[in-house]
């Protein structure tokens, strides 16, 4: 950490919730901001699921060391040898339909439902936004909730189908070239989905408030999102428990999601 105190932002704005009566003031804030604001968006990464037990395979302390994650999640090595994804991330992907959305999650998809947030653009490939019922979700890495064959055009097969042949031990196949399928999860060595990105581009720039969730905008290009907020003159909360680049040109800094949402939660449904 180069000698930075860890919570140096959050002691700097004073607004890590310590307790529920912190949180509840950082939440009403919070709320106050999102109801004043013309168009508003999210833009989330591991952190909103963390809480929900799914483990952030990206860097230190993630499922796997960065260089595996990397080889695992590898498009050059999925060309090779597809059966390294599928026994090695099989357990974490196909784990996702299991798993139940946080309570950042479902306060997003409150906030929407309410007409307060505009969209959730996601890093996060767990597809926990659409469960908890958020409904205009950008996955810029896209999601396992389709599997394609490479050589094949047209051929689809969803989550549950290829997550039953993975859970007994196999690939889910092209039924016409007999090809191990791939998920639509954007790879390492791959473009984000052209669509998606175009998409979460004009959300940030038009956005006049965006809510920086459990990311600590590592992982460009999807990363570049708030800035196209700012860039236009939007402002940037960040909630995260590290912290981030942008955290000195943020409107509101706050640390841990969890008990900052609850209080969100409490006060949309008070
Ligand atoms: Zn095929």
């Amino acid at each position: 950490m180069g000698g930075v105190p860890r919570n140096s932002a959050n002691r700097r704005e004073g607004a890590a919730p310590r307790d529920s009566a912190d949180a509840r003031k950082g939440a009403e804030r919070l709320l106050a901001a999102i109801r004043d604001a013309r168009r508003a968006v999210a833009f989330t990464g591991a952190g909103v699921s963390t809480i929900s037990g799914i483990r952030d395979f990206r860097g230190p302390g993630g499922l796997y060391g960065e260089m595996d994650a990397e080889k695992i999640f590898g498009r050059e090595q999925f060309d090779l040898d597809p059966s390294l994804f599928y026994k090695l991330a099989g357990p974490f992907v196909y784990s996702f339909g299991e798993k139940e959305p946080s309570v950042a999650h479902v306060a997003l998809a409150e906030l929407e439902a309410r007409g307060l947030l505009r969209a959730v653009i996601t890093q996060n490939i767990d597809m926990l936004h659409q469960k908890a019922g958020s409904r205009n979700v950008i996955e810029l890495h896209g999601s396992p909730a389709m599997h394609h064959c490479l050589r094949c055009a047209g051929v689809r097969v969803g989550y549950e189908e290829a997550a039953r042949v993975v859970r007994a031990g196999g690939m889910p196949l092209c039924p016409e070239c007999g090809r191990a399928l791939k998920p639509a999860i954007t790879f390492f060595g791959e473009r984000l989905p052209a669509g998606a990105l175009r998409e979460a581009t004009g959300e940030s720039q038009e956005a006049d408030l965006m809510l920086v969730l459990g990311t600590s905008l590592a992982v460009y290009p999807a990363a570049s999102m708030p800035d196209h907020a700012l860039s236009r003159g939007g402002r940037v909360v960040i909630a995260n428990n590290m912290p981030t680049h942008l955290d000195s040109r943020a409107a509101m800094r706050f640390g841990e999601l969890a008990p900052l949402f609850e209080a969100l939660r409490d006060l949309l449904r008070g």
